[in-house]
């Protein structure tokens, strides 16, 4: 029988290599499949749309039902392989549950049926059948061997031409899903789907040369091993769940049974590629029956093997040529944040299925305001590049291909965002100031010269935060000295009389520079990172300190450094500073006029240190995001625990107010830039406080201000007062309240 079928397979390839096309070749698929497999019948079923399967072709029913007979999806038997996916194979088709009696075709001769669905990487095109007068249930091997010409013919383009109204895309693909995931970053945004990792396209489905194809296929294999194999030595520490996916990856790609099941498909003359994606295809049919979150998860790792596998063998890299479409919309499994800053601000939205808020991908979507949705379970093996999307960031909630009403009342979303965005464009130019004349300073976040002009159009009076790392993450080598300070001259150049506050170097943690040697910690985020390096290896610090000072030629330079967690750390940094302003001021270079440099408080303990420390200090800023983590043991990357801790928490405010107390007492500035920042309720929380400087990403300059001047900073401060007198665990509960009374 195997033989068999691949002498079908072989005859197939000859077809489809043949000039005849359309409704002619599928004509002649029919007749050849009824011929090899000795039944009366063959007949192929296609997708017309979502829910109608229609007769394309067959060899054996009456020649004038092809394009007339129509079935629902599930109704009779052939509805029911297309529904459930799976091959109907019965002695007596009449008695078969769900049969349905379709006089047209003349079908009611034929007693045994055998129906497989034309499935496409777990999509289902339409169903393949032959049926015979004998009563005989097909053999397991001609149930195969029909699953392998299904597969073939799923590969055929042609099939796109019968399907829908001539598109090439399946029933499936042409439905509208909605997606409801995490928010990552708020707004609203319409495109079209641009797949991080497009589907590898399969040109070649048969080959008559299996040892040839099973050859290629274990070099393949091979190939995998090793990168998996590197990138385990290179993964993160032993817990982590990178090296548990990997491990998995692993089995599978060691396993015996995947392997002796692709074998067994080359051999009934699939190619290597198409052995993988039947397997894979499986896998995907698999994952959606699959209740157990566990079994769909390795389900899952199956198919990323798979694909990895499928571009080893068509040598097609994540790069297949597909354009880029205007307003993109990214939609990825997940992304690290140097891939997303290669792709650049033309990203209308972004989608992943995994990923997380806290991570710096989701920091840099949120510095350029592009809309975020996280966990978006399933949309990778959905979307196709070029579909429409509307991103409602608000809500974390992905319409792919949306019906008219959705996108009506989506574009009624849209205008009214565009109208709170005017209400802030024009108090762009007022300060923010509360209704008692209390000042805060607003400056923004930024790290990439693309983020300079938000300076202007969000009304920021600063940066407060330039994530120096972004610059070293969007390269695949070391910047030079030089080439860092004609950008960050650049910078300041377009910052003109406002300050810019650089912070050093923060890598380790999740941001990884892929051409530095990556170190194998237990837990990168308590790890050597941030100062910790630069003070370690301070190679890169003294450039980076030159640079900076180059850069300002004359003008003021304002520096800080990251994750200070101890009063020496900062005397040494600063040490690093002072010599490289002695090294320079001996190489005779203008140096700026003024310096101011500063400590970010990040880790809790930096609070209690001695006064010395907060009076050396030309300021303190206080990043909230890796603070707020290590204040409450919470990931900031982990989303089971991520927002468990209310950052208006007392015993986070108390905390807050003790550093502004310290500050206050030393007469040392202070401000605040983690991402909480720049979320009004929050940040009117920490002006209550006492901060007077906030950093945010652009797009919160606006709804912070607008916040900021309705209110009484000192009334809020009471308010809190009372929360905390109360024994309240969080003050958000009586902020709300005394928000809601204010006009
Ligand atoms: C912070 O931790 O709050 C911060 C501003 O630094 P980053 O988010 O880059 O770690
Ligand atoms: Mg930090």
């Amino acid at each position: 029988m195997e033989s068999e079928s691949r002498k079908l397979l072989k005859r197939l390839r000859d077809t489809l290599a043949e000039s005849s096309a359309g409704q002619a070749r599928l004509d002649r698929i029919v007749k050849l499949i009824a011929a090899s497999m000795e039944t009366e019948v063959c007949s192929i079923y296609l997708f017309r749309d979502a829910e109608t399967l229609e007769l394309c072709a067959t060899e054996g029913l009456k020649p004038e039902s092809v394009h007339q007979t129509r079935l629902r999806l599930g109704e009779g038997l052939v509805g029911r392989t297309a529904k459930h996916r799976t091959a109907i194979n019965t002695a007596n088709a009449p008695a078969e549950k769900g049969f349905r009696y379709m006089p047209e075709t003349g079908e009611e001769r034929y007693s045994s049926f055998c129906g497989v669905p034309v499935q496409r990487l777990g999509e289902v095109l339409g169903v393949l059948v032959v049926q015979s007068k004998a009563a005989r249930e097909f053999t397991h091997d001609e149930v195969y061997a029909l699953e392998v010409v299904a597969m073939v013919l799923a590969e055929m383009t042609e099939l796109g031409a019968f399907v829908g109204e001539g598109a090439a895309l399946s029933a499936r693909h042409q439905q509208s899903v909605m997606f409801r995931g995490t928010v990552g970053q708020e707004g609203t945004a319409e495109g079209r789907v641009y797949l991080h990792e497009p589907r590898v396209v399969v040109t070649n489905p048969v080959s008559d040369d299996p040892e040839r194809e099973i050859q290629r296929l274990r070099d393949a294999i091979e190939n995998l091993r090793t990168s998996l194999d590197e990138m385990l030595d290179k993964a993160d520490s032993v817990n982590t769940e990178q090296v548990q996916v990997l491990e998995a990856y692993r089995m599978f790609a060691n396993s015996r049974s995947w392997m002796k099941r692709m074998e067994a498909d080359i051999e009934t003359g699939l190619s290597a590629e198409a052995a993988v994606e039947k397997e894979q295809s499986l896998a995907r049919t698999r994952m959606g029956q699959a209740t157990d979150a566990y079994l769909r998860d390795r389900m899952h790792d199956l198919d990323d093997l798979a694909n990895r596998l499928l571009r080893i063998l068509t040598g097609q890299g994540k790069d297949t040529g597909a354009e880029m479409p205007d307003n993109p919309v990214l939609v990825a499994r997940n992304i690290g944040p140097g891939e997303l800053l290669e792709y650049g601000k033309r990203l209308r939205g972004i989608v992943l299925e995994e990923g997380s808020v806290g991570s710096h991908a989701a920091i840099v979507a949120r510095a350029w305001a592009i809309p975020l949705i996280i966990h978006a379970e399933g949309i990778t093996t959905e979307a196709l590049n070029g579909d429409t999307i509307l991103l409602d960031g608000d809500q974390g909630i992905a319409h792919l291909r949306p019906d008219e009403t959705v996108q009506n009342a989506f574009r009624d979303k849209i205008a009214m965002q565009a109208r709170a965005l005017e209400r802030y464009a024009s108090i762009r130019d007022l300060p923010a100031e509360d209704l008692d004349g209390t000042r805060v300073t607003l400056t923004m976040n930024a790290g990439l010269m693309a983020d300079l002009p938000s300076l202007v159009s969000s009304g920021a009076e600063g940066v407060g935060l330039f994530r120096t790392e972004l610059q070293f993450l969007v390269r695949n080598q070391m910047p030079k000295r030089a080439e860092l300070s004609r950008l960050y001259s650049r910078v300041m150049d377009a910052a003109g009389d406002r300050r810019v506050a650089f912070r050093t170097l923060d890598i380790g943690s999740d941001k990884v520079l892929p051409y530095m040697k990556a170190n194998n910690e237990p837990n990168p985020a308590m790890g050597w990172r941030a100062i910790r390096v630069g003070l370690d290896k301070p190679g890169v610090l003294r450039m980076q300190l030159q640079a900076l000072l180059r850069a300002a030629n004359g003008r003021p330079l304002t520096v800080m450094f990251p994750f200070i967690a101890q009063h020496d750390e900062f005397r040494a940094a600063r040490s690093e500073m002072d010599k490289a302003i002695e090294r320079e001021q001996i190489l005779g270079h203008t140096l700026p006029s003024q310096i101011h440099v500063g400590a970010m408080l990040e880790t809790p303990g930096l609070a209690f240190a001695p006064d010395a420390f907060f009076e050396e200090v030309d300021f303190i800023s206080v990043g909230g995001n890796d603070l707020k983590q290590f204040f409450f043991a919470a990931d900031r990357e982990n989303e089971l625990v991520r927002r468990r801790y209310d950052t208006l928490n007392l015993s986070f405010l108390n905390y807050l107010q003790m550093v502004v107390d310290r500050c206050n007492a030393a007469g040392t500035p202070l401000s605040f830039c983690g991402e909480d920042a720049g979320r009004p309720i929050e940040a009117i929380c920490f002006a209550a406080l006492g901060f007077r400087a906030l950093s945010m990403r652009p797009a919160s300059v606006g709804p912070v201000k607008h916040l900021i001047r309705r209110i009484c900073l000192s009334e809020l401060r009471e308010v809190i007062e009372t929360a905390r007198r109360s024994g309240d665990q969080s003050a958000r509960g009586r902020v709300m309240d005394w928000l809601s009374t204010q006009s």
